[in-house]
């Protein structure tokens, strides 16, 4: 199979990269490096079957001639990492709701399967933990800059079901829950890279907020497993899934987790969300995802646990293989 991952010199588009090319596809990148970063593929670079093309999926003349080229696209490029979007929110806007506008307009003419990666932010400050596929998504005021990222990316699954609807364009959208692991950066505000980095270098660990404020960490290894079944499958066209993992911890006991794991003398300190983002900085306290759906359809379970993804994660940023 020819695979033409958009974003694919990200965390996520990385990892999916090397499973395709582990699996003896052919493997089409496009990434503008504007949040990857090329040491994710440079293991690649070289592969005969791995190609790669800088360059945003905005331009469409570059874009149209590698979707030719493939049989499937897994649409990943986005502004992504609360910091970057609070402080960014034009950009935020543009390139998510841009850019998957010209992938689902191009695939669309040559009818090639799409996967959009959408994000649990689209639940918002909803409330109904697990969140499911068919709950109400909560947004919050628009003066808020973090629900431009929410809203940009409900627009895209609109969209994304909307070609499948319309034009039967073969489209799948996921719900992607916080996914960690190695080659994460924490520059965008990520949590776990965050912690590790602060942990190891005997900085002060900064948990925002209270802390109380609980996630489940997905590994990556197993999130992609679960996006490649998906493309797979053929009974995943014009469905929402949500993809993470069940396994919930507040910030503050993730933080003394990675303390410990790291053997560092580190203080935990608490900043207020104000400090940490922009005044009125809305969080969800809880943030959990009902995942038998996707459980029923590929038989998708979280393997890796949580302490497992934090030494995955800690012997990457300690140089460790
Ligand atoms: N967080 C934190 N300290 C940090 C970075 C993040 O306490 O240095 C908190 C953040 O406020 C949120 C959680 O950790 O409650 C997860 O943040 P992340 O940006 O990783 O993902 P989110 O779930 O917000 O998309």
């Amino acid at each position: 199979m020819r695979v033409l991952i958009t974003g694919g010199a990200g965390f996520i588009g990385s990892h999916l990269s090397d499973a395709y090319i582990d699996r003896g596809d052919e493997v089409f990148v496009i990434d503008d490096l504007s949040t990857g970063s090329i040491e994710n593929i440079a293991h690649l670079k070289s592969h005969p079957r791995f190609r790669y093309t800088i360059d945003s999926v905005t331009n469409q003349p570059v874009l149209a001639e590698l979707v030719d080229q493939c049989d499937v696209i897994f649409h990943l490029a986005a502004a992504v990492g609360v910091k970057l979007i609070v402080e960014s929110p034009v950009r935020t806007i543009e390139t998510n709701v841009h850019g998957t506008e010209v992938v689902l307009s191009l695939a669309n003419k040559k009818k090639k399967k799409v996967l959009i990666a959408s994000t649990s932010e689209v639940y918002g400050l909803s409330t109904e933990v697990p969140f499911r596929e068919d709950g109400s998504l909560v947004m919050g005021a628009t003066t808020k800059g973090r629900w431009s990222y929410a809203c940009s990316k409900a627009i895209d699954e609109f969209l994304a079901l909307a070609y499948w609807r319309e034009k039967k364009l073969p489209t799948i959208v996921v719900r992607l829950f916080n996914t960690v692991g190695p080659r994460q950066t924490g520059q965008y505000g990520m949590v776990i890279p965050t912690f590790v980095k602060q942990s190891l270098s005997g900085r002060q660990i900064t948990v925002y907020g209270d802390g109380r404020q609980s996630r489940c960490f997905g590994y990556v290894g197993d999130i992609i497993g679960a996006l490649i079944k998906l493309m797979d499958h053929p009974d995943s066209v014009g469905q929402v899934f949500n993809i993470g993992s069940n396994e919930e911890v507040t910030i503050l006991e993730l933080a003394k987790r990675v303390k410990e794991l790291t053997h560092s003398e580190s203080e935990i300190t608490f900043v207020p969300y104000d400090e940490a983002y922009e005044e009125g900085f809305e969080d969800m306290p809880r943030r959990v995802p009902d995942i038998a759906k996707v459980g029923a359809l590929v038989g998708f379970r979280p393997r890796m646990s949580l302490n497992g993804i934090l030494q995955s994660v800690i012997d990457f940023h300690s140089g460790r293989p």
